[in-house]
């Protein structure tokens, strides 16, 4: 077991980093053979990722059974100040221009009274920046108002079920659903762009139909489906098994062509491919798959177009992959996806062990690396959800 679980001083429980150490097995030769040469190659996310996703804080006054047991009422020492956090955003702006979008997320966003101020700053920049809320009492009309004016561009709420019941017994927070769907109203009232994000488990799964409804209703420019790890340890009907996620997957594909908002996965790589063979199934030219929003983030994963950057400054492949690369305040953002081993490594598609490295797809799926690594130990492993047989092509 390499993820472990314990109590942080603030009182969340959260996944133990893993030491740097650890990480050395996976810098290992690139797979000696592949069945076929990968279609897009990527050298795309090789000097910029798409997609920054910063914890701009941990605290929230809420409980919501998938995320921690006890709120946390105080920001941490440690977070990034003000400076600090402007500081991030022109790293950020040094990556690229247009610049990677910046997903602000928490804990609860608003517990920062600068939230408002760090914003400003990025849309300065010329930053897109989503801002993932929470709903607490602090989320309010006025709220959002300030975000808008502030600059951002787009606002994510969650939202597990299109039933009151089912939503609020998932979170473990009654009122949770009523709360979020004014929420929404202020966002449009706003003029910001709607994200839902929805935890896809087992209990999940069986509303999606009713909840995509309800996604179409709510006027959302994108849906993310997050499927939690099955790390060690995760309670029973939390998290879906390898066959559940494929009709999952196998849903959205049919959902999507339709369907009037973007839909995006967080541990779903699997995804890209069959958006990739439902392009190229419809005679779509590769250069013009490239050119749909869907097909510009094929090969998107854990390091490999994306980073998470923590409350304090720690930087990861990802919120779910542990891998430490390094920390904003001793080094540039920049220096580290570029430069750091572990984003080396995991950008490189031909390092890709066991079935992903014989995949004609490991370039525009992939495999999640998170769950690779949280199951198997290996971050460069086969995705253990995965049903594609490369060998048999289905
Ligand atoms: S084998 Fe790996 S790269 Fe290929 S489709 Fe499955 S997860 Fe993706």
């Amino acid at each position: 077991m390499y993820w472990t679980v314990r109590d942080m001083p603030d009182g969340e429980l959260m996944f133990v980093d893993t030491p740097s150490s650890t990480f050395t097995g996976a810098i290992r030769p690139a797979a000696p053979r592949v069945l076929s040469t990968a279609p897009l190659p990527g050298k795309r996310y090789a000097r910029a990722p798409v997609v920054v996703e910063w914890e701009l804080t941990r605290a929230c006054a809420l409980t919501c059974r998938h995320c921690r047991v006890h709120p946390i009422t105080e920001r941490h020492a440690a977070e990034l100040t003000t400076v600090e956090a402007q500081q991030l955003l022109e790293q950020v702006k040094a990556f690229s221009n247009p610049p990677p979008e910046v997903l602000i997320t928490g804990g609860d966003p608003l517990e920062r009274a600068d939230l408002a101020e760090i914003v400003s700053h990025g849309a300065a920049l010329g930053i897109h920046i989503t801002v993932h809320l929470c709903p607490t009492g602090r989320l309010s009309a006025a709220a959002v108002q300030r975000l808008a004016r502030a600059g951002a561009r787009c606002v994510s709420l969650g939202l597990d079920a299109g039933d009151a019941a089912v939503h609020d017994a998932e979170r473990g927070e009654p009122g949770s659903f009523d709360r979020t769907l004014a929420a929404v109203r202020w966002v449009h009232e706003a003029g910001l762009g709607l994200r839902i994000l929805t935890r896809v488990t087992e209990t999940t799964m069986m509303g999606l139909e009713a909840l995509s409804q309800l996604v179409v209703e709510l006027g959302a420019a994108e849906w993310a489906l997050e499927f939690p790890l099955p790390v060690p340890g995760t309670p029973p009907g939390r998290t879906v098994n390898a066959w559940q996620y494929g009709v999952v997957m196998r849903w959205l594909d049919k959902l999507a062509p339709d369907a009037p908002f973007s839909i995006t996965t967080i541990n779903g790589p699997q995804w890209h491919r069959l958006v990739f063979e439902r392009l190229r199934d419809q005679g779509v030219p590769l250069a013009e798959i490239r050119r749909t929003p869907a097909g510009n983030r094929l090969g998107l994963r854990d390091g490999r177009g994306m980073l998470f950057v923590t409350r304090s400054g720690d930087v990861y492949p990802s919120r779910w992959l542990k891998l430490p690369a390094g920390n904003v305040r001793s080094r540039p953002l920049l220096h580290i996806y570029r430069r750091a081993p572990v984003f080396a490594v995991l950008k490189d598609e031909g390092r890709l062990r066991g079935k992903c490295g014989l995949c004609p797809y490991r370039a525009i799926c992939g495999g999640s690396r998170a769950r690779a690594y949280a199951v198997t130990g290996d971050p460069l492993g086969p995705d253990p959800w995965c049903l594609f047989s490369p060998w048999r092509g289905a």
